[in-house]
């Protein structure tokens, strides 16, 4: 029971990494208050967290609207007393109207020797699909950082974990230019936060996560044929995608008392795709 009584905020807490980070915090005694723009996801997953006991708050928001995020700080409170931790985990991949067909084409496209790939990303993307990647990955999670803030400097206390991504550090996503900056501003940010409120009992950290197998993600391998699975997997020297626990387990230990020496960091499971590349 790491985080006995401890109340957390985990936004897009209703779908994938999120929720396994939702579902990871109420085992360790946290009342966790989720956010995300699907209703029905929400109220499954708040089900999910009182299976185990913990007190749930499902808030449907889109984290794009300040008002909102707000909003939602304040009906955490109402419902918890005070906030603790908050995850910045709600995010997009891509910023056009993509599914799994296009997590499908970026996994082909990770497993192509670059010199065999078009040229043509970055010089043809619109202004809004550059601009709808920062108002979510960027822009939400610091409207989110500044509510929290505000809670968290009064009592001298807090636990932020930002999650960029592998994407942030390196360029292995060379094809989604939008969304490497976008997570590299997450990196940056988490940097200069963390220096900005250690001083004030706040311990800002971000993880950056490789691949790790949500559902959504699952389906994008599973629809590659076998030989592009294969060339995938040689990517990582592990041979294998991280698993949700394997990773909601290090969100766990930032947002304990173990973490409260970690200040700054960016943390990244990866399976060594980074070391290997
Ligand atoms: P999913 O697409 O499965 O989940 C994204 C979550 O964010 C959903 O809960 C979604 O809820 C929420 N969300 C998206 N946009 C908004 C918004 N505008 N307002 C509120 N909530 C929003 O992604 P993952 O679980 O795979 O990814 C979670 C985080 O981890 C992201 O930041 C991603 O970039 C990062 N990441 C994931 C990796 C992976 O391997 N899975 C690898 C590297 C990084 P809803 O749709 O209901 O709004």
């Amino acid at each position: 029971m790491r985080l006995k009584d401890r109340v957390a905020l985990v936004t897009g807490g209703n779908a994938g990494l999120g929720r396994g980070i939702a579902l990871a915090f109420a085992r360790e005694g946290a009342k966790v208050a989720i956010c995300g723009r699907r209703e029905e996801k929400l109220q499954q997953v708040v089900k999910e967290i009182e299976a185990l006991g913990a007190g749930a708050l499902g808030v449907k928001v889109d984290i794009t609207n300040s008002e909102d995020v707000k909003n939602m700080f304040v009906e955490t409170v109402e419902r918890f007393g005070t906030l603790d931790i908050l995850v910045n985990n709600a995010g997009i991949f891509r910023s056009d109207e993509a599914g799994v067909q296009d997590r499908k084409n970026h996994l082909d496209l990770v497993t192509t020797p670059i010199p065999a790939r078009s040229l043509s990303i970055t010089k043809n993307m619109s202004d809004e699909n550059w601009k709808k990647m920062f108002e979510v990955n960027v822009h939400g999670l610091f409207y989110c950082t500044r509510e929290a803030l505000k809670i968290m400097e009064d009592k001298g206390y807090g636990k932020i974990i930002n999650i960029a991504s592998i994407s942030g550090i390196s360029g292995i996503s060379a094809h989604s230019p939008n969304y490497s900056a976008s997570k590299g501003a997450v990196v940056a940010f988490t940097r200069s936060l963390g220096y900005e409120v250690a001083g004030a009992g706040i311990c800002v950290n971000c993880i950056a996560p490789g691949y790790i197998e949500t559902d959504e993600f699952m389906r994008g391998i599973n629809s590659m044929d076998p030989e592009t699975r294969a060339r995938f997997m040689q990517l990582m020297p592990t041979r294998r995608v991280g698993k949700v626990e394997e990773y909601a387990a290090l969100a766990v230990h930032l947002a304990s008392e173990e973490g409260n020496y970690m200040v700054g960091q960016i943390i990244s499971p990866n399976g060594g795709l980074v070391i290997a590349a």
